[in-house]
């Protein structure tokens, strides 16, 4: 997944392909260098306006990103593509780049290893006061007895103990904050789905161009 998505428009479609910079094609009929289109083969010319635009990776690294929710697979983000609770683990971040995430062999710091993660972002930077208290929170919440490697079966309370760990966490902060909790639908519904959706919009492009060379959408789907 280390290559740049550009999307342009031709002949009233959106067109993606690599960038030319990294891309190697495993299709050679087509590379924006030729200047044809791949759904009419007409001639590309890009002018004011048209200049194809970079898609975002979704993919960023997890200790570049203070106080977050972090999903990670241990397969590789190309498993994040659809929403399997069992493939994919989730960690919290510390404001140091430390990933706190709670394994079978009790609650994990990893200094690395969540170099390519979905990020949920938690804490709103000018909200200073939760930022400054998170660090200490998330080393004394982690520290609970709750959290030890033998009662790692039986946290099943959300499905999964990595997601139950930080889901708890989250609404631990909240009720420090004066909010209401949060059930793990709620928080999957509104915070995590959305966010996969585009991960899974963006690997199903990803996908289609390294098989085909390119990927022509018919109609807008806002990526
Ligand atoms: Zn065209």
């Amino acid at each position: 997944m280390d290559k740049t998505v550009i999307k342009y428009r031709h002949c009233g479609r959106d067109i993606y392909s690599f960038s030319r910079q990294n891309a190697t094609y495993s299709c050679k009929n087509y590379d924006l260098e030729r200047s044809h289109c791949p759904f009419c083969h007409q001639i590309l010319t890009f002018g004011l306006l048209d200049a194809p635009v970079t898609l975002p990776c979704p993919f960023i690294n997890g200790h570049k990103v203070a106080c977050a929710f972090l999903i990670g697979s241990v397969h590789g983000p190309s498993y994040l593509g659809e929403w399997h609770d069992t493939e994919i683990h989730v960690g919290l971040s510390s404001s140091e780049g430390l990933v706190y995430n709670y394994t079978l062999s009790g609650i994990r710091k990893d200094d690395h290893g969540w170099e390519q993660c979905v990020c949920l972002q938690l804490v709103p930077p000018w909200r200073h006061d939760l930022r400054e208290s998170w660090d200490r929170v998330l080393e004394e919440f982690s520290a609970l007895p709750e959290w030890v490697s033998e009662r790692f079966h039986e946290e099943r309370e959300f499905g999964s103990c990595c997601y139950g760990f930080a889901l708890t966490f989250i609404n631990h902060m909240r009720s420090l904050d004066g909010k209401m909790s949060l059930s793990r639908d709620e928080f999957t519904g509104q915070h995590v789905l959305p966010t996969m959706k585009t991960v899974s919009i963006y690997m199903k492009i990803y996908h289609a161009i390294s098989q085909h060379g390119f990927h022509v959408a018919e109609k807008c789907n806002n990526m």
